[in-house]
């Protein structure tokens, strides 16, 4: 039986609304045998994640997506098997932290100025972690009645281009490369079709990620349409990508994708996973799980 990857996810520590250990717990049920948990520009639930992984026979890969701006527009490059304790991407990962406590008082202060108080400090109230994220803002304003629903707060006022929307400089895309590589990890552009560039500056992003040595890209994505995931499997091929697969799953309700439930890599694509060492071993043995 070929093992089931999902190696894009969100807990508590960013936006998503399971615990790591609830998420991994998740993941066992809807059948995934490899789980990478993928938290917004922080790897605070990774220890947490890794535990409950160990114990439930499900392989952990500790990631991040870090948000990156490139060419003025915001772009998310995962990074997959990075070390947690790797001092170059921790301190990169602290200067991103520093931007969201900028950008979430800026975006309160633009709420403001349009009538709505408290926003800040709801979008925080909403937070388990450390990261205060639109998503947040997003379900505070749902709750507090100022829009119907969560599509409709992005479309009034968080979205890009949107009322309230405040541009911030993430880090640059060979920053964020270069503390995924330095962690041991592999970095890869999550969600690519969603970006809408252009033929020409799709181009050039692939290039200029692949020469500050990143190597794969999400192929398979639940932003993605069927035919995007076949746009970007032909895309991995030209450009020697390697082929990643996730869900981006954030909760069990709403929108989002379930755990696990991706389509599957077109037979011609490399997997991420190629050199990793685990078809050909026994899940229970790589995760330490013997008797389980
Ligand atoms: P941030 O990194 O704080 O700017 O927030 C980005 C997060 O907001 C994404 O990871 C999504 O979870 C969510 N998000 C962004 N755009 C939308 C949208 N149009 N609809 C729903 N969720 C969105
Ligand atoms: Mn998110
Ligand atoms: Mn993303
Ligand atoms: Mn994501």
């Amino acid at each position: 039986m070929p093992l089931i990857y999902d190696l894009h996810s969100h807990s508590t520590a960013s936006d998503g609304v399971l615990e790591p250990a609830e998420l991994v717990q998740r993941a066992r049920d809807k059948g995934v045998d490899v789980l990478a948990l993928t938290d917004h520009d922080v790897l605070d639930g990774i220890a947490e994640a890794r535990a409950a992984a160990d114990r439930l026979g499900v392989v952990l890969v500790p990631g991040v997506e870090v948000s990156v701006t490139w060419r003025g527009r915001v772009i998310h490059v995962l990074g997959l098997g990075v070390d947690t304790m790797n001092p170059p991407l921790r301190q990169g990962l602290e200067g991103l932290a520093e931007k969201r406590r900028w950008r979430t008082a800026e975006l309160g202060r633009r709420l403001e100025e349009l009538g709505i108080d408290g926003a800040a400090e709801g979008a925080a109230r909403l937070t388990r972690g450390r990261v205060v994220s639109r998503t947040h803002f997003a379900r505070y304003l749902v709750e507090a009645g100022y829009v119907r629903d969560f599509k409709a707060a992005f479309k009034r006022y968080l979205g890009r281009g949107r009322r309230a929307y405040v541009s911030c400089e993430w880090a640059l895309l060979e920053e964020a490369v270069t503390w995924i590589r330095a962690a041991g990890g592999q970095a890869v552009i999550a969600h690519p079709a969603r970006y809408r560039l252009g033929r020409g500056l799709f181009t050039e992003l692939l290039e200029a990620f692949k020469n500050a040595g990143g190597t794969g890209l999400e192929v398979i994505s639940s932003s993605h349409s069927r035919r995007e995931n076949l746009v970007m499997a032909a895309q991995a091929r030209r450009y020697g990508l390697l082929a990643s697969v996730g869900s981006d799953f954030h909760e069990p309700a709403g929108s989002w994708c379930e755990l696990g439930s991706v389509a599957a890599l077109p037979g011609d694509c490399i997997p991420i996973w190629r050199d990793w060492g685990l078809e050909d071993m026994p899940l229970r043995q790589v995760a330490g799980n013997e008797g389980a």
